[in-house]
């Protein structure tokens, strides 16, 4: 047992978990790394570090200044808890959509949040651009612009993709998930490549985003939607630029809740972006054949989520089956 001595030590290094459940219905060794163990709760605690790190670094950020930036929520928890930690404030910009847990732990750490209306990017009240004007209007502020500053994506290539080819010892057949900014999948999969070229690595897209065409027919198309959070890119982010995807699949919610329930009864309560990422994995599992070793992201807790995943009501108001222990 290891001793911190000091609390932002405690981002990354996160376990990782053999799934008895996705190993079983695939056939393959399926392994889920714990992000959800991360102190702010989710895999964006990483780049949050990362991000403030690097602005630090090159003089951008001085003390007592601002981090400011657009988020589905998670990244602002990083950047709040790191802001914490270091001494600077934080201003997070979420469109109004996102869940009422995310807004609420962000208001409790103390970051000033800003909703807007969920807006498509080419609206100039988009949450990502709402969030870099407030930071060029705020003194001594940075814009921590995660989808294209890749101090995201590094976090990954250096921190989870090493941890993740060190628990596996070296032996790893393929490696899947999905992309919000794209840090995690391009970071984590440059990584793999590069201690092994032979590692598949499989995007994992949900309803509603632009990826899947983009990889497997060259042309970003949506089609569908999807309720899940934190994930869904419609364009190629400079975290994704360059990502080495060698195949991928298309995700529904429905599919992705099949693989939440399965993991509660594993005794894992985590978020729907990780229940599409065990689908996925259960995919690639199934296409790279029995015994294959593949690992995949359990992005966040599903207790952040309370009022809309595992809520009756709100799975029946987007046209989605509850959870059969769901009673209110
Ligand atoms: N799942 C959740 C719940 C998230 O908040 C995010 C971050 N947007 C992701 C998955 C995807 O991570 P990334 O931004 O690295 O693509």
């Amino acid at each position: 047992m290891t001793v911190h001595s000091d609390t932002l030590s405690l981002i990354g290094n996160t376990p990782l978990v053999r799934l008895a459940g996705p190993s079983k219905a695939s056939g393959a060794e399926i392994y889920g790394k714990c992000e959800f163990m991360n102190p702010g709760a989710s895999v964006k605690d990483r780049a949050a570090l990362y991000i403030v790190e690097d602005a630090e670094e090159k003089g951008q950020l001085q003390p007592g200044g601002t981090i400011v930036e657009g988020t589905a929520g998670n990244t602002g928890i990083g950047l709040a808890l790191v802001g914490n930690a270091k001494g600077y404030k934080t201003i997070i910009v979420m469109p109004e959509t996102q869940s009422r847990e995310k807004m609420d732990t962000l208001r409790a750490l103390g970051a000033e949040l800003v909703l807007v209306p969920a807006a498509p990017f080419s609206n100039p009240g988009h949450f990502v651009h709402t969030s870099r004007r407030i930071a060029e209007e705020t003194p001594n502020a940075i814009w921590a612009n995660q989808f294209d500053n890749t101090a995201n994506r590094k976090a990954h290539i250096l921190g989870t993709s090493e941890e993740i080819w060190a628990q596996m010892e070296g032996r790893v057949d393929g490696f899947t998930c999905a992309a919000g900014t794209g840090g995690t999948i391009a970071g984590v999969g440059l990584g793999l490549k590069q201690k092994d070229e032979r590692v598949t690595i499989a995007l994992t897209d949900p309803h509603g985003a632009a990826l899947y065409n983009y990889y497997a027919h060259g042309e970003l198309k949506a089609e569908g939607s999807s309720v899940a959070e934190g994930i869904g890119q419609g364009r190629i982010t400079a975290n994704l630029d360059g990502a080495p995807i060698d195949t991928q699949y298309r995700i529904s919610d429905q599919e992705g809740m099949v693989w939440v329930e399965k993991l509660m009864g594993e005794g894992l309560c985590v978020g729907l972006s990780t229940g599409i990422n065990i689908a996925g994995a259960v995919a690639l599992g199934k296409q790279l054949g029995p015994g294959s070793r593949i690992v995949t992201i359990l992005c966040d807790t599903g207790l952040r989520y309370l009022s809309t995943l595992y809520n009756r009501e709100w799975l029946v108001s987007k046209g989605l089956t509850p959870f059969p222990w769901l009673s209110n």
